[in-house]
């Protein structure tokens, strides 16, 4: 999974110091991210390398720490500039399900996420006054009334639904994201884990199931989403109904027929991998 990088170590405690000209710019205007262009791949810039463009109208930069991989620091660029260089382009997240390597994708859609949570929170959403980030956590402040906001993580339940030797797969009626995916959807307030999978599946396919049972979570900041991962299986009839609104495409495929996964980032995609391979 994207968040699987080893023998990296992520650091996300919040220790904030002064950036180093290694250390990694994230630069974020409109949910995309400021990346070099190299042939048909994408780098994210240094600190050094930001500093040398010497954008106009830009002053001096000011950087805000977010995370640190090993002893690499990720720092957000806050100016606003205008136009970057040729070679460099605005990218949306989608482009760390590819990135090479592993823990600079998980580290740039880290760092959107917190890009998200810092653009979101210039003001006070209670009175309106300019908040500032807290020096020793992770949130902002608001001087004016007291208000203190943490990152948004929104949980959403994720599953894999088997009846004997066939597993329920769907394909997403919106986003970008057009390979097979699970059923799955966000908690509602008031209600657990458990209840939230049984409502989603009934809701997405209009079947029933048992024996539901949790298997991982993880992060996912391309939603700010933390996903909640269960198996569980078919009771009862196993008509489908989808809702067309959420799903282009609801069926149960054959083991046999369900196609490898080229990556590996999601956890659907690793329980999918898993029902495919016999191991659950
Ligand atoms: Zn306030």
């Amino acid at each position: 999974m994207i968040q699987e990088i080893a023998p990296h170590n992520y650091d996300n405690e919040y220790r904030p110091r002064k950036e180093k000209r290694t250390d990694y710019a994230i630069y974020v205007q409109d949910n995309k991210i400021a990346m070099w262009k190299e042939g048909e791949s994408y780098r994210m810039p240094t600190v050094a390398e930001f500093d040398e463009l010497q954008l106009e109208g830009v002053g001096k930069y000011f950087y805000q720490y977010l995370f640190s991989i090993d002893e690499m620091g990720f720092f957000l660029l806050k100016n606003v500039m205008a136009d970057l260089p040729q070679n460099m382009g605005y990218c949306s997240g989608e482009i760390f399900r590819e990135l090479k390597p592993d823990y600079m994708a998980f580290a740039g859609i880290t760092a959107m996420q917190m890009a998200r949570f810092a653009k979101g929170h210039a003001y006070c959403g209670k009175c309106g006054s300019p908040m500032i980030h807290c020096e020793k956590e992770r949130a902002y402040k608001c001087e004016a009334c007291g208000t203190v906001d943490y990152p948004k993580i929104s949980p959403a339940v994720i599953v894999a639904i088997r009846d004997n030797d066939k597993l329920l797969l769907t394909k997403y009626a919106y986003g970008e994201y057009k390979k097979y995916a699970l059923v799955a959807g966000f908690v509602e307030i008031g209600e657990s884990f458990e209840e939230a999978v049984e409502r989603e599946v009934l809701e997405e396919v209009g079947l029933h199931i048992k024996n539901i049972r949790y298997y991982k979570s993880q992060p996912w900041s391309f939603t700010d989403t933390i996903m909640i991962g269960f198996f569980a299986d078919l009771d009862g009839d196993c008509t489908i109904t989808r809702q067309e609104e959420e799903l282009a495409e609801a069926l149960w495929m054959p083991r046999e027929e369900i196609p490898e996964a080229e990556r590996n980032i999601s956890i659907g995609q690793e329980m999918i991998e898993l029902f495919r391979n016999n191991s659950i």
